[in-house]
């Protein structure tokens, strides 16, 4: 489908991040000449940053993957036809199942393909294929907010609109750094009017921490005591809202029981914040009206990221500051679709977000798509790191990899190169030959961009937009939804894809199964409707009114009437033992070393961004340390010169970056750049399985050889 919005103009969402800006393409002789940030769209309102703004040039890179390859005995590729890559993997992932069990192959995809893919390729190879393991690259970002969410709302729900930023009167900012991660997110907090108090909780001065009243420096994954302190300083200054408390939630007096033990004293001790500045933020808590938490990675991606989160959801239900507007416990997303992901992928919950282990559940799945209900299996099969666990135990032999690049993403990369050794077949689906996976792949399919082809996006306040094609793919790449349908009719299991025809038919048949669900979108008839309105929020169930109270208009949040998704309709307060990380910092290995995001014109693995030669000029393109002065001197290490970075995974030499955002003692690697995961300690959050990034003990190694301690 291809909707013009006024002449020479098609609009198409921006598919890096989750803030799910609209970008007017503009179409001269059948070329896609300009990108201009949609005026009238209610998430951007006429602005874009140089990710979205410079997402054609992307696209245009000779290292473009343009036809399928298969890999040689000598190292080499060999070019390859669709008919014969389609034989090669049916014929070697059903060989490796005959071997070794249907179970021995699985598949990791992502979160920056329209749903439709997701879900057809969900439905394609755990329906259809039988391989039962298959999760997303979404473990890595947001698998602790999914997992916080459904324990304690009883669904996976982000309850907020961006306009909540607009209209709350503290933001506090747990974690995240939306100045340059969020970056159009940012403008609509900018746009409060109500002169809000903006707080910044994070280790380091970030550019958000700048812009902050209050930044409380923790010491790295201290947060959870922290926010039980100002929990149990909340229930003893009596700053909560007991009816909220009695209707809408359960488990409150646990709760209060348990954070009986975090006082701002002890607060103090684990943190190292002073007393008086914790005491500041409770009680900037407990005078102002509508207070929101943000959230993002430096919670998700830490070793109890889930009740880290659900601390943050606890404090806004017992003050009541959720179901209204400018309040919330809100997880920005990160990747363009991770929402589309949780809720359509098939991955670690059931298409639509059913549940694999409901019967009733499975059989409406299999009503739906026309296929037997003993296809679909009763549990969601393993998480990201159990299925690369199972390679390395040599139970999983064939891998296929789509739109990912976990030879650079994943944690402790030494190792994960050790297991991928390991495999018989590999098979990665991608839009360039260069990415670090690709260079591992035995069979490589060529695939298109998201300027490409059609399909459906969910941004992080849970509104569905479209992207549209305004380019031809190059050579012979392929939609990954194309490329499904392919490998369908070679495994000769296409019979389970025939209600999925097309992403239009998709889309209806997806909006149907999501009818009576949380995210309910069985009102969208069609994805027309997204265009004509700016993107529609979930949920949009049939006979909504846009009009209509709690439904219409851009500004809707969840909650507003206290019915949680749990069976009693009452949310949960959640809690647990804060423990230390895994790895600390001692004599050999003294520094913290931290990881993150280093600029806003970088985006995650620089697949796409390190293509634009614009945007390649905005940031250093050598990796770095970031180093304190202090330590800096005592070390004799001077800016822009070389250092070894040592962890007990591995060593990198980098360049120095002396910076006062990063306190003595730590150390900050950005995660873009290909060296930084051979350091990475690997350990994760046993609820969500997600990895932590987040921590590790390292010491510096001057060029002399001097080791810093
Ligand atoms: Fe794209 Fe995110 Fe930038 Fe918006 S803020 S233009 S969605 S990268």
């Amino acid at each position: 489908m291809e909707t013009k919005i006024g002449d020479g103009i098609v609009r198409t969402i921006c598919s890096y991040c989750s803030v799910g800006c609209a970008l007017d393409i503009q179409i001269v002789d059948g070329k896609a000449t300009k990108v201009l940030p949609a005026k009238d769209y209610p998430v951007n309102l006429g602005r874009t940053c140089t990710k979205g703004f410079n997402l054609l040039k992307a696209y245009d890179s000779p290292d473009r993957q343009l036809y399928p390859e298969l890999r040689q005995s000598d190292g080499s590729y060999q070019r390859i036809d669709w008919d014969s890559a389609a034989t090669i993997f049916s014929t070697k992932f059903k060989q490796i199942q005959e071997r070794h069990g249907k179970d021995s192959v699985a598949f990791i995809s992502t979160g920056q393909v329209p749903f439709e893919e997701m879900a057809v390729l969900g439905v394609l190879a755990k329906f259809g294929m039988g391989i039962k393991h298959g999760d997303g690259n979404t473990r890595q970002c947001m698998a602790s907010a999914v997992v916080a969410y459904k324990q304690s709302f009883g669904f996976d729900a982000p309850p907020f609109s961006y306009q909540d930023a607009e209209e709350s009167d503290l933001l506090i900012f747990v974690g995240a750094n939306p100045v340059i991660a969020h970056p159009i997110f940012w403008q609509r907090v900018k746009m409060n009017q109500n002169n809000p108090s903006i707080v910044c909780i994070d280790p380091r001065l970030t550019e958000t921490a700048k812009e902050a009243i209050l930044h409380l420096a923790i010491k790295p994954k201290s947060d959870l005591s922290l926010l039980y302190a100002l929990s149990k300083y909340l229930i003893d200054h009596d700053a909560l809202d007991k009816q909220f408390i009695l209707d809408h939630t359960q488990g409150f007096d646990e709760m209060a029981k348990h954070v009986q033990e975090f006082s701002i004293e002890r607060a103090e001790r684990d943190t190292g914040i002073a007393a008086s500045e914790i005491t500041k933020l409770a009680q900037l808590i407990q005078s102002k009206k509508k207070v929101s938490f943000w959230w993002t990675m430096g919670v998700n991606q830490g070793h109890q990221g889930v009740r880290t989160a659900q601390a943050m959801i606890n404090i806004a239900l017992m003050t009541g500051n959720i179901g209204r507007t400018g309040t919330g416990a809100n997880s920005l997303t990160g990747q363009c679709n991770a929402m589309g992901s949780r809720l359509f992928s098939n991955t670690s919950s059931l298409i639509s977000g059913h549940d694999f282990a409901v019967p009733e559940h499975r059989q409406k799945v299999a009503d739906a798509l026309s296929i037997p209900v003993e296809s679909i299996p009763d549990n969601a099969g393993k998480s990201y790191d159990q299925i690369l666990s199972a390679v390395d135990d040599g139970s999983i032999k064939g891998l296929w990899i789509i739109c990912t690049n976990p030879a650079h993403s994943w944690i402790d990369k030494h190792a994960f190169f050790e297991t991928m050794k390991k495999l018989d077949f590999l098979v990665v689906q991608d839009i360039y030959n260069s990415t670090e996976t690709m260079m591992i792949a035995d069979l490589r399919l060529a695939a298109a961009g998201s300027t490409e082809k059609e399909g459906t996006l969910i941004n992080s306040e849970r509104r569905l937009g479209i992207v549209q094609k305004v380019m031809q793919a190059p050579g012979e790449a392929l939609s990954d939804f194309d490329i499904f349908h392919k490998l369908a009719k070679s495994w000769g299991c296409e019979q389970v894809l025939a209600k999925l025809q097309t992403p239009d038919q998709t889309f209806e048949v997806l909006a149907s199964l999501s009818k009576g669900r949380p995210c309910d979108i069985s009102g969208i008839s069609s994805r027309a409707l997204l265009v004509k309105n700016g993107g529609i929020q979930w949920p949009w169930p049939q006979g909504a009114n846009p009009d209509g109270p709690g439904l219409g208009g851009q500004h809707r949040l969840l909650f507003a009437d206290g019915k949680f998704f749990h069976p009693d309709g009452k949310a949960k307060f959640l809690t647990i033992e804060p423990e230390p990380a895994g790895e600390l910092p001692d004599n050999d290995y003294p520094f913290w070393l931290l990881t993150g995001r280093g600029t806003m014109h970088q985006w995650h693995t620089q697949t796409r961004t390190s293509k634009v030669e614009l945007i390649k000029k905005m940031y250093p393109s050598e990796a770095y340390v970031e180093i304190n002065p202090l330590d800096a001197q005592r070390l004799n290490l001077v800016d822009k010169g070389k250092v070894k970075v040592e962890t007990r995974r591995g060593s990198i030499l980098v360049d120095v970056a002396i910076k006062d955002s990063v306190q003595a003692g730590h150390i900050f690697l950005p995660m873009h750049y290909a060296q930084t995961n051979y350091l990475t300690y690997s350990s994760f959050d046993s609820f969500s399985r997600q990895p932590s990034y987040k921590i590790g003990a390292a010491r510096l190694i001057a060029t002399d050889g001097s080791i810093g301690g």
